[in-house]
C-alpha cells in the first residue's frame, strides 16, 4: 500500500503544531540559550552538580497573542484526534504503526534481547503516570490506575528502585498511586519525594520530614517560587472568573488554566487576561499542554533532570553498571529520553498507539502493554535471582 512517507503520518504534539519548525531537541519547557539572570545560590546548592540551572525570560516577548490562540485551538484539535482515530483508515493506521515500529520496536517483543544486555546491571525503573500507568481520560481528575496496575508497580518496586515522574502535582500522583515505597517526582520533577531511608542525603542537601505518616526526603529545586505561583493563581482565578468554563488550578509549582470547557469565541479574551497577569512576572513562563495553559518557574528543570537527580541520589550517576529504564507517553518525557540518549545508557520506551516523533528507542502501545512489560520484568528478575543469587 502506498501512503506516503513515514513522516507524513507521524503525529506531532500540540507545541509542534503551534510552532512549526520547532524540533524535538528544543521541546524543553524553557529555552535556556540566553540566561537572563543567574539562579539563587541557595537553590544552586541544592542542585546535582551535573545540572545547570538558569532563569530565562521567554514570556511575553516571543509569544504573540494571535499565535497563542491558534496554538490553543490546535491543542483542542489534537486532543479530539486522540479520541477519534476513526479519521484514519484503520488499515492505513496499522501499516503506519508497523512501519514506525521498525525504528521503535515493541519492548514486549524485544524483551529477551533487552534483558540480555541488562544482566548484572542495576535496573532503575522510571514511570510517567498519565497515559502510562493510567488511561488518558477526558477528566484528568478521573485518571485512576487499576488495582492490578498498582499491584504490578508494587511488585516492581520490590525488586528495583522505582520512581514515578509526572507533570502533575506530587500529592495528586501519590493519591492516585498510593504506594509509600516508591519515589515521586511531581510538577515535572520540581517536587521530588523519596522514602526517607533511600536518599544519599549527604550528597544532595535535602530535608527529611514526614508525609502521610512516612519518613520522606523532599527535594524542591524551585521552592523559592512557591509564593509567586500562589499569588499568580489567585490573580488568575479572579481575572478569569467571568469566562465560562475556565478553570484555574493551583498545582503548587505550576498554576494551570484549563480551557477544555471554554467556547472558542472566548479563547482570545482568556489569552489576553492571562497575558495581562503574567506581564508582571518575568520569572515565570507559560507552556501549552493538552487544553491547558501552564504557568511555571523559568528554571531549566524537567523530567530528564529529575531522572539524573534520582540516579545521583541513589549513588548511581557515575556507574557503568546501572540500567535506567524510562517509560512515558508525553512530550515532556522526551527530556528524559534525551538524557538517556546522552548517557548512552538505559532503555527509553514511548507509550503510543500511533506513530509519533520521539527520541525513545522502544515502544509499547498502551497502559495494558506497560503492565505486561512490568510483569515480565518482575518474572525475569525472580528467575534471574534464582539462578544467579548475587545479581
Ligand atoms: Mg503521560
Amino acid at each position: 500500500m502506498a501512503f506516503g512517507s513515514k513522516r507524513s503520518v507521524v503525529l506531532a504534539d500540540s507545541l509542534s503544531l503551534a510552532k512549526p519548525g520547532l524540533s524535538l531537541s528544543s521541546l524543553s519547557p524553557v529555552l535556556p540559550s540566553t540566561p537572563a539572570v543567574s539562579f539563587s545560590a541557595s537553590t544552586l546548592s541544592h542542585s546535582p552538580s551535573s545540572t545547570s540551572v538558569y532563569l530565562t525570560k521567554i514570556f511575553p516577548n516571543n509569544i504573540e497573542n494571535d499565535n497563542w490562540v491558534d496554538a490553543m485551538k490546535a491543542s483542542e484539535r489534537l486532543l479530539a484526534s486522540r479520541f477519534n482515530h476513526a479519521e484514519l483508515d484503520l488499515d492505513m493506521a496499522d501499516a503506519a504503526y508497523g512501519s514506525w515500529t521498525v525504528d521503535h520496536p515493541s519492548a514486549l517483543r524485544m524483551f529477551e534481547q533487552m534483558m540480555g544486555a541488562a544482566k548484572g546491571k542495576r535496573i532503575v525503573v522510571f514511570l510517567d503516570y498519565d497515559g502510562t500507568l493510567s488511561p488518558i481520560v477526558e477528566d484528568p481528575e478521573q485518571a485512576y490506575m487499576s488495582d492490578t496496575m498498582r499491584s504490578t508497580v508494587r511488585e516492581v518496586a520490590k525488586y528495583f528502585p522505582t520512581a514515578i515522574i509526572s507533570g502533575r502535582c506530587r500529592d495528586k500522583v501519590y493519591d492516585f498511586v498510593q504506594l509509600a515505597e516508591i519515589y515521586y517526582a511531581g510538577s515535572h520533577g520540581m517536587d521530588i519525594m523519596a522514602p526517607g531511608r533511600a536518599f544519599n542525603a549527604s550528597k544532595n542537601v535535602s530535608k527529611k520530614t514526614r508525609d502521610k505518616g512516612n519518613e520522606v526526603v523532599l527535594f524542591q529545586p524551585a521552592k523559592e517560587f512557591l509564593p509567586m505561583i500562589d499569588e499568580v493563581y489567585k490573580l488568575l482565578k479572579e481575572k478569569l472568573k467571568r469566562i465560562q468554563g475556565a478553570l484555574v488550578e493551583n498545582n503548587k509549582f505550576c498554576a494551570s488554566v484549563h480551557f477544555r470547557c471554554v467556547e472558542e469565541k472566548d479563547l482570545s479574551i482568556l489569552a489576553e487576561k492571562v497575558k495581562s497577569v503574567l506581564k508582571d512576572y518575568p520569572l515565570l513562563h507559560l507552556t501549552l499542554g493538552k487544553k491547558v495553559l501552564e504557568i511555571r518557574p523559568s528554571i531549566e528543570w524537567h523530567k530528564g533532570n529529575a531522572l539524573e537527580f534520582l540516579l545521583d541520589s541513589l549513588g548511581l550517576s557515575n556507574s557503568n553498571d546501572v540500567m535506567p529504564l524510562y517509560i512515558g507517553d508525553d512530550r515532556t518525557d522526551e527530556d528524559a529520553f534525551q538524557v538517556l540518549k546522552a548517557r548512552g545508557q538505559g532503555y527509553s520506551i514511548l507509550v503510543s498507539s500511533v506513530p509519533k516523533e520521539t527520541l525513545a528507542s522502544y515502544s509499547l502501545r498502551d497502559p495494558s502493554e506497560v503492565m505486561a512489560f512490568l510483569h515480565q520484568l518482575v518474572e525475569w528478575k525472580k528467575n534471574t535471582s534464582k539462578s544467579r543469587p548475587n545479581v
